[in-house]
């Protein structure tokens, strides 16, 4: 008989749950256009870091009315077949956690308002005080440069050798954290990544691709972990 297999599912937000990329939308709506356009184009080309993007982000936007941020975050969309894959995950027994280079400001509105609940996150966390946009990173780590939010320790720390770890993403914040996991599922941007770092992976568009994936590997007679996954693993935590 097959050992019931524990995946650990870890899951990236803007893009990957949420329709569309969050954050772009709102610096492009009240940031300073030119500055919001140089600093996003300097974070996709890894000249600066994640968090560093952030703050400057954050510090282009001269006032945000807090009501016209609302209304703006409940226009985003999020992906229909999130239910099922949620729903999959708790029959199954597999746990999720979304990590997100985003803010809990937006994540917890937008899970509210489309009654997604129970889902472990991490994040950065937003403040709007007097019309400023005020960042802070509670899980920022010098050795992650593309997420400013380390998804890469949340991993590490919510893994162990019986678990089969499982990321799903879509873009830049994911690269730190993909090589740490053995199965990558990955679209857009990220996909891209993976094929230039020759990171095996998955292609999905939505999340019924997913699952018929891991109901794949989990009938699977014989399933291996990826080796270079456990290395890194290993390595990142004898290092902290
Ligand atoms: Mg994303």
């Amino acid at each position: 008989m097959i050992k019931n297999r524990q995946f650990k599912i870890f899951m990236d937000f803007d893009g990957t749950i949420s329709k569309q990329d969050v954050g772009e939308v709102i610096f492009t709506k009240f940031g300073e256009p030119d500055k919001v356009e140089k600093i996003i184009d300097d974070l996709l080309n890894d000249r600066i870091s994640a968090k560093e993007s952030w703050t400057k982000l954050c510090a282009a936007v001269p006032y945000v009315d807090k009501k016209q941020l609302d209304e703006l975050i409940d226009s985003i969309r999020v992906e229909p077949t999130i239910y099922d894959f949620i729903d999959y995950c708790n029959k199954e027994g597999f746990e999720i956690y979304v990590l997100s280079d985003g803010y809990d400001y937006y994540i917890n509105r937008i899970f509210n308002k489309h009654n997604i609940s129970g889902l472990t996150v991490y994040s950065n966390h937003l403040e709007i005080i007097d019309g400023k946009l005020i960042p802070s990173f509670p899980y920022y780590d010098e050795n992650c440069f593309s997420s400013a939010n380390c998804k890469r320790n949340h991993i590490i720390n919510h893994s162990s050798d019986d678990d089969f770890t499982v990321f799903i993403g879509d873009g830049n914040s994911d690269k730190d954290s993909v090589e740490y996991c053995d199965f990558v599922f990955a679209k857009d941007g990220l996909l891209r990544f993976c094929e230039m770092e020759r990171i095996t992976f998955f292609p999905f568009k939505d999340f019924n691709d997913v699952i018929k994936k891991l109901d794949e590997l989990k009938s699977k007679k014989r399933l291996k972990k990826r080796h270079r996954a456990q290395i890194k693993r290993q390595q990142a935590y004898m290092i902290e």
